[in-house]
């Protein structure tokens, strides 16, 4: 399982490439499992806009602390459990 990014307003935001813009956090980023109806700080996600083409913690947005050390807590014990995914984000 892996985390995408959420938040309650977005906009958009020209890509590294510089010809595209993608959807992006404008407020705080909170980390939201697939399927899941709830941030990993545990807000309820009604009319969030699930950002899935981004993988939580984004860099350059503001992000939630609570999601942040939630969501490296569960990388690490899926790492260690032998699952994968084997993704470890860099701190912000
Ligand atoms: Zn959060």
């Amino acid at each position: 399982m892996d985390w995408m990014v959420t938040a309650d307003r977005t906009g958009r935001r020209v890509a590294g490439d510089g010809d595209s813009d993608v959807e992006w956090p404008s407020s705080v980023a909170h980390a939201l499992a697939a399927a899941s109806e709830v941030t990993a700080c545990g807000r309820a996600v009604d009319g969030w806009r699930p950002l899935d083409h981004l993988v939580f913690p984004v860099v350059g947005a503001m992000t939630c602390p609570v999601c942040l050390r939630h969501v490296a807590v569960a990388r690490a014990e899926l790492a260690q459990s032998g699952t994968g995914p084997y993704i470890f984000a860099a701190a912000c």
